[in-house]
């Protein structure tokens, strides 16, 4: 079994999409998914599951429909 070291700097998913922080046209780091519940997403007017982004740029954490 090889010792493979983990590293959280390691991009394994990304999207290129034009930042609305910073408005740069740059990569996004996959975060992971939000879960919510359907009363609370209907609520705010999301998706039950919402994936997570991060610019590369300026660092900050968005929704994929934002990026849209
Ligand atoms: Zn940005």
């Amino acid at each position: 079994m090889e010792n493979v070291p983990r590293s959280d700097e390691v991009i394994t998913v990304e999207l290129i999409a034009t930042c609305p922080s910073c408005h740069t046209y740059i990569a996004f780091q996959y975060l992971g998914e939000q879960h919510w519940p359907e009363d609370v997403a209907a609520a705010a007017g999301i998706e039950t599951v919402v994936h997570m982004w991060r610019c590369t740029h300026c660092h900050t954490t968005m929704t994929e429909t934002e990026l849209e």
